[in-house]
């Protein structure tokens, strides 16, 4: 699937940076931004058959699961603390065909 067009971003705002591997090329997804301002993680295979991953969903789908196994006070950690461990406890996620899929490899 072809998007819009996608530049590289800057960096911050990506918690999931380094840490999102795409399941079916096997390749670190790139943080990017569409046209429309929306942020999402992006295979750097052209031909991969997976769409472009949201960002904001998917940082929020991976920070609770980090946040039910480190208890209530992760889960109101600012976003600077949030990336320091997220990258403690997680060594990858990877992302299958659909978004939705996500396969966690813990530290
Ligand atoms: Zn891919």
């Amino acid at each position: 699937m072809d998007f819009p067009i996608v530049q590289r971003a800057t960096p911050g705002r990506y918690l999931l940076r380094g840490l999102l591997r795409c399941g079916p090329c096997g390749e670190l997804l790139i943080p990017s931004f569409s046209s429309n301002g929306r942020r999402y993680y992006g295979c750097p295979r052209r031909r991969c058959p997976r769409p472009w991953v949201p960002a904001e969903q998917t940082e929020q789908v991976v920070w609770e699961q980090v946040a039910a196994r480190h208890g209530t006070a992760a889960r109101d950690a600012p976003v600077e603390q949030r990336l320091a461990m997220l990258n403690a406890v997680l060594a990858e996620v990877r992302v299958g065909l659909r978004v939705a899929d996500l396969e966690y490899r813990w530290r």
